[in-house]
Parts: structure tokens; sequence; C-alpha cells
């Protein structure tokens, strides 16, 4: 991770630009909110770099609606892969293929296109920028390897390690670059 210099480093940095707002989106949540991270020119390159840099054989980028979009669209264009937006439900035009799941806060579901999209033996890295409970990662590991791709890993920016979402997403293998 470059610029940084190290991983401690950069997990301060993260934590130093996360708004925490507690109680948001519901009661005994502390949402961390990632907004002051991306707008900082020198954190995103660095979360970018670090990463990047976790990805080993894929050759596309699955960012998780919405602020996956943002780092997994980064990191794809620093690697030269595609880049894949898997859409919260119903926004995308039908035919869809579609994975529900519950999440730290209520139930949610996720789409991609069902046509038009060939992921038969694409290998496929996932990101996101909060791990919670793991439900959205598991998910959308269902989702690639139902459409026929092969997920080679996820990358998170914030892990919420109280939450067990690792265990979850168990045995695909989670790099987060700081761990609350
Ligand atoms: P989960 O499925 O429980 O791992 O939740 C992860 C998804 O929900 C990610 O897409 C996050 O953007 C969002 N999320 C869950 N908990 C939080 C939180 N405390 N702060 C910010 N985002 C969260």
């Amino acid at each position: 991770m470059a610029a940084l210099g190290s991983q401690a480093a950069l997990a301060d940095l993260i934590a130093s630009l996360t708004r925490k707002v507690a109680d948001f989106p519901e009661p005994g949540v502390q949402f961390k909110d990632l907004t002051p991270l991306f707008a900082d020119r020198a954190a995103l390159a660095a979360v970018t770099d670090a990463l990047a840099g976790m990805v080993s054989g894929a050759d596309l980028v699955a960012g998780i609606d919405s602020r996956g979009f943002l780092v997994g669209a980064a990191v794809a264009t620093r690697l030269g892969t595609g880049v894949l937006a898997i859409r919260k439900s119903g926004k995308l035009p039908p035919p869809v293929l579609s994975e529900s799941y519950t999440r730290e806060y209520g139930e949610a579901c996720i789409e991609i296109p069902a046509d038009g999209l060939n992921l038969r033996d694409r290998s496929v890295f996932l990101v996101d920028d909060v791990l919670a409970t793991g439900g959205t990662l598991a998910a959308a590991a269902r989702l690639m390897e139902r459409a026929g791709a092969r997920v080679t890993g996820a990358g998170v920016v914030v892990e919420l390690g109280s939450l067990g979402g690792r265990a979850a997403v168990a045995p695909l293998p989670v790099h987060s670059l700081s761990r609350v």
C-alpha cells in the first residue's frame, strides 16, 4: 500500500476519515460513513492500491450497491479489469438473477442482469465498503456462482469484527483494510 507505508497507518487513516453515526439507520447500529475517506485524494488512492494488491487471478471486479461501486470501479481501473455493478433490487430491467439475504439492518435483495452478461468462467473479486454480518457478501458470492463465475475473494475497507461476517462468508477469503 505504497503511499502510506503500513497496514496500521492505513487503518488509522481510514478510522480518522470515517464518520461514525450512532443509531443509524436504526437503534443500536453505529453507521460507518466513508464519504470523507472517499473524498480525500490520498486516502482514496491508498485504499484503492491496498485493495488492488489483494486481488489475484481475477479478471472482473464486482462492486456491491452502492458504496461498493466507488471502490470497485477504482480497483478495477487500477488493475485493468472490467467492473460489474451488483445492484439492489428494482434498479435493473428484467430479466435479472436475484439473491435475497439478511444484513446488519434488515432484509435486502441484490441483482445482476440475466441477459447480455456472460459470466461463465470469469474470475470475480467482490468489493464492498463495510463487512458487517456477511449476509451481503455471501449473497453476492452465491449470485456470481449461479451466473457461472468463480469468486476468488472479497475485499472491504472496514470490517466490523464483532458481527462475525468473516465466518459467515467462509471459506471465501475476505481481505479487510481495517477491523473495528
Ligand atoms: P452485512 O450484509 O450485514 O455484512 O452488511 C454489509 C452491507 O451493509 C454493506 O453493503 C454496507 O454498506 C452496509 N452496512 C452494514 N452495516 C453497516 C454499518 N454499520 N455502517 C455502514 N454500512 C453498513
